[in-house]
């Protein structure tokens, strides 16, 4: 168990962005959830929805707070409804071989593009 629903990594990135310490480009916040332009975007959309609390992984943020994840989802929705017909990814990698590099839980919503299937 590695996230904590209340502990600060002292390296997480994105629990700064939430606290507005670095910049981002944020185009949703609540109570819950924060979403901001991916500095290094892959697809003419591609918006990161956090939780402001930070838990490692998808599954964490499941288990500890199902609501936060619906949350998560239905912003990931409005801003692809908003931004690209509706039509979006929305991944979560979920540990260091398969990419994750954050270790804040993050979906990445990318749209505005075709994809390739299967992923790469
Ligand atoms: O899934 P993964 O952990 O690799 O995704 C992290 C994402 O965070 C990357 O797409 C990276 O471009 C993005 N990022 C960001 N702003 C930062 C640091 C990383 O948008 N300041």
């Amino acid at each position: 168990m590695s996230g904590s629903g209340s502990g600060r990594a002292p390296d997480d990135l994105f629990l700064k962005i939430v606290a507005g310490e670095i910049p981002a480009d944020i185009v949703h916040a609540d109570d819950e959830v924060v979403a901001f332009r991916d500095v290094s975007p892959q697809a003419p959309v591609h918006v990161l929805v956090i939780p402001r609390v930070r838990y490692e992984s998808v599954a964490e943020l499941a288990a500890a707070a199902p609501q936060t994840l619906a949350r998560l989802v239905a912003v990931a929705q409005q801003i692809a409804d908003a931004e690209c017909g509706g039509e979006y990814r929305l991944v979560f990698n979920t540990g260091a071989g398969v990419g994750q590099s954050v270790f804040h839980v993050h979906g990445h919503v990318l749209g505005g593009r075709g994809f390739t299937w299967p992923p790469g």
